[in-house]
């Protein structure tokens, strides 16, 4: 089934409006405020102009330009954009995420390229993962010398070409259970019961995190760059608001891996109010308005 174009655009511009505003505050404490910041400003740590794509926003480009069809995805077409980006030496680049392309360069299988540890339990495969939702359930993917068989292992094979451990690709599969909810029409708590019960079924953990979101208040909300955190901290900021504007606003006020969780946040936000949602005035300086809006043309996936 196709999605409808608002909302599915809406997924990749709010991913990107999150990202592009919540990137000068990367690594920073908390604001006194939920609102203090409101703009799409740039600067922060890696002096980024008004409007640029991190990180986030790169990868899931290379994810979304990887997707041929609802039923198929190249995981070669996937390693070349995601190895073309790494060599392009990108300003914020994470540790496991680093560590995962170094190994896909080698040649590695891609399931054996991300690290397994506990300390490597980033977001870098989540905050990409958002174009997985446009494939179906029986969906295939392919590379090299082999071919994945359904949308929950090639979820897992997109998160282990970086992303290892067990929580990462359980995060993945929680954010694509839960944005291909919003993408059919659920309402929020319909959305949230969708992204517990798939968490129920995979990772206790995730499920306990996802059961406590609705006693979270903005002063104990975590946004650092564990996988749970944020996958946590996008769910909190879209249930807890009634427009994206808001949503985003509280979530990269909150610091630390702030354009991440604002990448998530906006992918939920976006997908549920539509692309029409984000304020024009953040619109007009996303660097890859125009290219998301024209990969997205050209795979013909929407309605
Ligand atoms: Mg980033």
């Amino acid at each position: 089934m196709k999605y409808s174009h608002e909302k599915v655009l809406g997924m990749l511009w709010g991913l990107h409006a999150g990202d592009s505003l919540g990137a000068p505050f990367e690594f920073l404490p908390p604001s006194s405020v939920w609102h203090l910041h409101t703009e799409i400003v740039g600067g922060g740590q890696f002096r980024w102009k008004v409007g640029e794509a991190t990180d986030d926003t790169d990868l899931m480009l290379c994810v979304l330009r990887a997707i041929e069809s609802p039923e198929r995805i190249s995981f070669d077409t996937l390693k070349t954009e995601m190895l073309a980006w790494f060599d392009s030496r990108p300003p914020d680049i994470g540790t496991t995420t680093i560590r995962g392309l170094r190994n896909l360069k080698a040649g590695l299988p891609l399931r054996l390229c991300g690290y397994v540890d506990e300390k490597f339990q980033g977001n870098g495969s989540l905050m990409r993962v958002a174009p997985l939702s446009l494939l179906n359930d029986n969906a295939t993917g392919t590379y090299q010398g082999g071919q994945t068989f359904s949308l929950a292992e090639n979820i897992e094979t997109q998160t282990k070409m970086t992303h290892g451990h067990k929580n990462c690709v359980d995060s993945d599969r929680v954010l694509v259970a839960a944005l291909k909810a919003v993408l059919n029409g659920y309402s929020k708590s319909g959305v949230y019961e969708v992204a517990l019960n798939e968490a129920k079924k995979i990772s206790p953990l995730i499920a306990e995190r996802i059961q406590k979101i609705p006693t979270i208040s903005w002063e104990n909300l975590s946004t650092s760059g564990f996988c749970v955190d944020t996958l946590c901290a996008g769910l909190w900021a879209f249930m807890n608001y009634n427009t994206l504007e808001d949503a985003l606003i509280s979530v990269i006020n909150r610091g630390d891996d702030s354009d991440s969780c604002g990448a998530v946040a906006g992918a939920l936000c976006g997908a549920y109010y539509g692309a029409s949602a984000i304020p024009a005035r953040w619109l007009k300086t996303l660097e890859f308005r125009e290219e998301i809006l024209a990969v997205l043309k050209s795979k013909n996936m929407t309605r």
